[in-house]
């Protein structure tokens, strides 16, 4: 005899690119940045310069359209030895603006299986990480709020912090699942923690959420390719 999944207490949803689209919008800036950086390097090089300042940032600003502004501008100052002028760097800063209203359309499936949980009588979650005022007007703009009973906005989605959740909402590992496109933060540290995760996969992924294979091996999560089918997987 098998023993029966618990019903879950919290089901929480990833929002950047589980909820609506994110990432389109920060490729699309990243490639009139490099446009208007031309003179300066050819793109594979401004992008991969723009990313390790990100990087090597991401402890002192961490995730969101603020710190890439920030790398966008530090990035041009590399690229030019300093040289860049406030001319210059308007443009850039008027580019990353957009990244902070642009229209929040949820993706397709999220509203109708939002209705079903709510339906079903589920509590969710919105789980999100950035920065605060970013992802607060996101989930204002996408219209979802009144869906989720709880929105967390954390810098960093690792083992810790999932544990902190299910411990302020007294809510045990096999009690909570997590639906989310980001196998290194939605997926990996919800199955190490014997939670359930499923994996909602989008494109593009941000490189820094790229997840290599063998760290994978073994890992017990769900996948499904469309959003709808997490209705079947949690009836
Ligand atoms: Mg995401």
């Amino acid at each position: 005899m098998t023993t029966p999944t618990p019903r879950p207490r919290l089901i929480a949803f990833d929002a950047d690119d589980t909820l609506w689209p994110n990432q389109p919008h920060f490729d699309h800036v990243e490639t009139q940045v490099v446009a208007l950086l031309a003179a300066h390097g050819n793109a594979a090089h401004i992008g991969r310069e723009l990313y390790n300042v990100q990087r090597r940032n991401m402890h002192l600003f961490g995730y969101g359209a603020k710190s890439f502004m920030l790398a966008m501008v530090e990035t041009a100052i590399q690229l030019t030895n300093g040289a860049v002028t406030g001319r210059e760097l308007q443009p850039l800063l008027d580019l990353g603006k957009r990244l902070l209203d642009f229209p929040i359309e949820p993706l397709p499936g999220v509203v109708e299986v939002l209705t079903e949980l709510t339906r079903r009588g589920e509590p969710l979650m919105v789980l999100t990480k950035g920065d605060l005022f970013d992802q607060e007007s996101k989930v204002a703009r996408s219209g979802l709020g009144d869906f989720f009973a709880h929105v967390e906005i954390v810098s960093e989605k690792n083992e810790a912090t999932y544990q902190r959740i299910l411990t302020r909402y007294g809510v045990h590992p096999e009690e909570f699942v997590m639906i989310g496109n980001s196998l290194k933060s939605d997926i990996l540290p919800v199955a190490r923690l014997g939670a359930r995760a499923i994996h909602v996969p989008y494109h593009p992924v941000w490189i820094h959420e790229e997840v290599p294979a063998e760290q994978l091996a073994g890992v017990a999560y769900h996948r499904v390719e469309v959003l709808t089918d997490v209705l079947v997987y949690l009836k």
